[in-house]
C-alpha cells in the first residue's frame, strides 16, 4: 500500500520544481511555447509590409528548407496542422473510403479522425510497453489471422475491406521502434504513415544511420500546433524521401491547380491544406532556436529523473538504446501490480497536482473507447489499458528552466 503522506510529498517535489523560477505564472501547463526572444517579430514585421501574409510566400519556402536542412528529409511540405497532414499523407499512399488503415490505440484522437476523414476506419493494434508504439510481434499475428492478399492487395477476411496503410506514432517524441515495422511493411507490402508530430528532433538508429522520426517510413507528418516542440501558432508537415509523393502533397495541398498565368485549370479535387506566411515567419525564427530548446528539455528531464529516484513506485518513461529523444513530454508510471489500485493512485495524484495549480494529465484515453470508434476492427488492447491506468505527464516547458 502506498500511503497517501508519499503521493503528497512526490506532488510537493514537482511542485517545488515547476516553481522553483517563478517565472512561470499558476496554473502550470504541460507544455507551453516559448516565443520571446526568437526573431519572430521581425519575420512577422516583413510578412506584413511585404503584404504576403497568406498561403506561399518566401516564409513557407524558408521554413520548408529549414526544415529539410535539420531533419535531412529530401523534401518537407509545409501545411496548415498535423491533422491535415496525417490526411493528405494518407491519402497520397492511397487510402481511401471504405478502407482500413493499422492503427495504435495510445495517441491523441486527430490520429484517428484522420483516417475518418477520409472515409476509411481505424483499425486498432496493441503497443509495446517500452515505446508505447504499435508492437510489430502483435502486427504481425493480427495480420496472420485476420489479413489475405488478394491481386497485390491486403485484405481483412472478416470485413473484406482493403488494409491500406500502418500509422505508427512516436508518442510524446520517443521514437518508436520502426526497424521491425519496416520488416512487417515490406512482407505485407503496406504503406507506413509516421505520426512524428510529438517528435521534431527525435532521432532513431537505422541501418547504423541516425534518421530523423518520419523519415523511416513512406510519409511522416510533424504539427507545429503551439503546444508542441516548436510552433507556428497552427500548423503541420509532411517530410518524405520519395520524389512523387511530394509532388503529389503539393498539387494537392493547393487545389490541384495546374500552374499558368491566368486559367483556372484543376485536375483532380484537391485541398487548401497550405501554411500562411505569416506561421511560416514564427517557424523560421522558432526552429533557429531548436537547439536550445532541446537542450533545455534534456536538462528538464535530467531534473525530474532526480525528483523521482526518491520514489520507489514510479518510474520515469526512457527512450530505447537506438533512438535519441527531443524529451517533449516527460512521463512517468506507476509501479503497481493491481490494475483498481492503479487507476485509484494515478487518480489521487492527478487530483492533489490539480489542486496545486500543476496541470498533470494522464496519458490519452484509448481511442477505441470514444463513442465514434467503438464498432472498429480492433485486436486484443490488453496492453494499452494497462499503461492508460498508470502513465502520467509532467509539465515540460522550456520556461521552467528560466
Ligand atoms: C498534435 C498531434 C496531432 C495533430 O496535430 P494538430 O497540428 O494539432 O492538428 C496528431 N497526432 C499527434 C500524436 C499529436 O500529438
Amino acid at each position: 500500500m502506498i500511503n497517501d503522506l508519499f503521493l503528497r510529498e512526490l506532488v510537493d517535489s514537482i511542485s517545488q520544481f515547476v516553481n522553483e523560477k517563478n517565472s512561470a505564472k499558476l496554473p502550470i501547463s504541460l507544455h507551453e511555447p516559448d516565443l520571446v526572444n526568437t526573431n519572430s517579430l521581425d519575420y512577422l514585421k516583413n510578412c506584413i509590409e511585404s503584404n504576403w501574409v497568406s498561403s506561399g510566400g518566401e516564409w513557407v519556402k524558408r521554413f520548408e528548407k529549414y526544415l529539410c536542412e535539420y531533419t535531412r528529409a529530401k523534401y518537407a511540405i509545409a501545411v496548415c496542422n498535423g491533422t491535415v497532414a496525417l490526411r493528405l499523407a494518407l491519402y497520397i499512399v492511397g487510402v481511401r473510403s471504405n478502407e482500413e488503415v493499422l492503427v495504435t490505440p495510445s495517441s491523441f484522437v486527430a490520429t484517428a479522425n484522420a483516417i475518418s476523414h477520409l472515409g476509411a476506419s481505424p483499425h486498432f493494434v496493441d503497443i509495446e510497453p517500452e515505446t508505447l508504439t504499435i508492437s510489430a510481434t502483435k502486427l504481425n499475428n493480427r495480420l496472420e489471422k485476420i489479413a489475405i492478399k488478394r491481386d497485390g492487395f491486403l485484405f481483412n477476411k472478416i470485413t473484406n475491406k482493403r488494409i491500406a496503410a500502418l500509422l505508427p506514432v512516436h508518442v510524446f517524441g520517443i521514437p518508436g521502434n520502426l526497424a521491425p515495422l519496416k520488416e512487417i511493411s515490406k512482407n505485407w507490402n503496406l504503406p507506413i504513415i509516421e505520426d512524428s508530430a510529438e517528435a521534431l528532433g527525435s532521432w532513431y538508429k537505422y541501418d547504423s544511420n541516425l534518421m530523423h522520426c518520419g523519415l523511416m517510413g513512406d510519409i511522416g507528418i510533424l504539427s507545429f500546433n503551439g503546444n508542441k516542440i516548436i510552433t507556428t501558432g497552427g500548423g503541420g508537415a509532411l517530410l518524405t524521401d520519395n520524389k512523387l509523393y511530394a509532388e503529389q502533397a503539393r498539387h494537392l495541398s493547393t487545389t490541384a491547380k495546374i500552374p499558368h498565368p491566368w486559367e483556372f485549370f484543376h485536375d483532380q479535387i484537391g485541398w487548401n491544406d497550405r501554411m500562411p506566411n505569416i506561421n511560416a515567419a514564427i517557424g523560421c525564427a522558432q526552429i533557429e532556436k531548436i537547439n536550445q530548446i532541446l537542450d533545455k528539455k534534456k536538462k528538464i528531464y535530467e531534473k525530474y529523473n532526480k525528483i523521482f529516484s526518491s520514489f520507489d513506485f514510479v518510474e520515469l518513461v526512457k527512450k530505447s538504446k537506438n533512438s535519441t529523444t527531443n524529451n517533449w513530454l516527460v512521463t512517468f508510471r506507476l509501479i503497481i501490480k493491481d490494475d483498481d489500485y492503479a487507476l485509484n493512485i494515478r487518480n489521487k495524484i492527478l487530483e492533489l497536482a490539480h489542486r496545486n495549480k500543476i496541470l498533470l494529465r494522464p496519458i490519452w484515453k484509448s481511442l477505441y473507447k470514444m463513442p465514434m470508434y467503438l464498432d472498429c476492427q480492433r485486436d486484443d488492447l490488453s496492453e494499452a489499458d494497462f499503461q492508460e491506468k498508470r502513465l502520467i505527464n509532467l509539465p515540460s516547458s522550456v520556461k521552467l528552466l528560466k
